[in-house]
């Protein structure tokens, strides 16, 4: 789906690599606490790119088998491999050669540890209960659905199913994901989740704690412009030091507030929150884990960064920089809704990383990317034009994928102001 957004093929060698279009992926993740490993399998369901060629998956665990269109291949037929998109980027690719728009099934079979890449978390294997998240990143290449479940990139829309096994303990355990399609077992250690066939690989939240170790509440809001309430679930694992009730009720007048400033709620019937210790974060679909502070940053997320979705990696900076100049989360060198001259003359930042098959989104992100909207704002004539014009924007484009000439267009032809030598300086880094 979405080919267009696709990037173009890559050599490797004398190889053509190409984006695949994955219409259907379905995993099933065991974790075994009395030996205390874990495996993988999945089915993906995929066509051929828009030319012929080797496709492109990524997988962030040891493969032990592979079957093509129900046919073994080695388990080493689909390794790593350097598409030019930067350190840690590498995409796996398919050693067999596929003739565009084919329809083909790959099943993947692989053991489930620490994902194979930066920061990653290990699995917790915690006195006879499981404490594990999918634990996603923008920050550091493979860090989205890869890690666990092999995954396209985030162009590709997908209809993802999981069915999570706990063996080798009794004790119950709590299962939260964003989506109303999960059933359990009565025992409360096997789930059946469906998400949304409109998501990518940066949109699922998974999180699965033994059941007495994690507090939750669960809560309404009714939102402006919305018939129905939406449903609020607020919880924390019992160590994180939080008070639930005043994380429920902020929630509450962010999600209020947000749906009134900027208008629609694209994603379900329920917004999840998962309370963290501080330092960390996380935006998905409609949900987030988070730390306290970073919640009202998490929350903004869900329209910007989720509610419309970076469509390459490259993309990604928009949501960070424009977040942190709406938000009170403390990250950002300019206060929110900050207003401040930005001269010709400061050096150059790149924000967007040119390479279409890079995959992260740069740390600049936060910081020169908040004072490139500081400078646009005033640019503009105040931080109120430039809310104006990017509330405009999202609506334009709500539960779609945003691009950053996309962005560019729509503030240029919005405010009548040539922002293109800021752009180039600013986002593309050039001189
Ligand atoms: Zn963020």
């Amino acid at each position: 789906m979405a080919q267009s957004l696709a990037p173009p093929p890559a050599d490797s060698g004398n190889r053509r690599v190409v984006a695949p279009s994955v219409e259907r992926i379905r995993a099933s993740l065991r974790f075994d606490l009395a030996t205390q490993e874990g495996y993988g399998e999945a089915t993906v369901e995929f066509s051929g790119g828009q030319v012929d060629g080797f496709p492109a998956l990524d997988l962030r665990q040891e493969i032990e088998w592979l079957r093509l269109d129900g046919k073994p291949l080695a388990a080493d037929d689909l390794p790593p491999t350097d598409l030019g998109g930067g350190e840690g980027a590498e995409m796996r690719v398919l050693d067999v050669a596929i003739e565009a728009g084919t329809r083909h099934q790959l099943e993947i079979g692989y053991h489930l540890a620490t994902p194979a890449c930066e920061k990653a978390e290990p699995i917790g294997w915690n006195h006879d209960g499981l404490r594990f998240d999918f634990w996603m990143s923008d920050l550091h290449p493979g860090r989205y659905l890869e890690m666990w479940v092999p995954a396209p990139l985030i162009h590709d829309r997908l209809a993802l199913s999981l069915d999570i096994h706990i063996e080798g303990t009794d004790r119950p355990h709590t299962l939260i994901a964003n989506t109303a399609g999960i059933s359990h077992s009565s025992g409360r250690r096997d789930w059946s989740v469906v998400y949304p066939a409109h998501f990518t690989a940066l949109s699922p939240m998974l999180v699965i704690a033994p059941s007495d170790e994690v507090e939750m509440r669960r809560s309404a809001v009714s939102l402006p412009g919305r018939s129905r309430s939406l449903g609020l679930v607020t919880a924390r694992h019992a160590d994180t030091d939080a008070d639930l009730a005043n994380c429920e009720a902020d929630l509450k007048a962010w999600l209020t507030y947000l749906s009134s400033r900027y208008e629609p709620w694209v994603h379900g019937d329920t917004f999840w929150a998962v309370v963290w210790a501080p330092g960390r974060g996380m935006e998905y679909d409609g949900a987030t884990t988070a730390s306290v502070v970073a919640l009202e940053h998490e929350v903004f997320h869900s329209w910007f960064g989720r509610g419309v979705k970076p469509a390459r990696a490259s993309d990604g900076w928009i949501d960070e920089a424009w977040t942190t100049w709406a938000t009170t989360s403390g990250r950002a060198e300019v206060s929110r809704f900050a207003s401040a001259e930005l001269g010709l003359d400061e050096p150059p930042v790149e924000l967007y990383r040119p390479h279409p098959w890079s995959r992260s989104t740069p740390p600049g992100a936060y910081t020169d990317g908040s004072r490139l909207f500081a400078g646009l704002a005033h640019l503009f004539g105040g931080a109120d034009r430039l809310r104006a014009a990017m509330s405009d924007w999202y609506r334009v484009n709500a539960g779609g994928l945003v691009t950053t000439d996309g962005l560019a267009a729509h503030l240029k032809a919005w405010s009548g102001v040539d922002i293109g030598p800021w752009w180039a300086r600013y986002v593309h880094g050039r001189s």
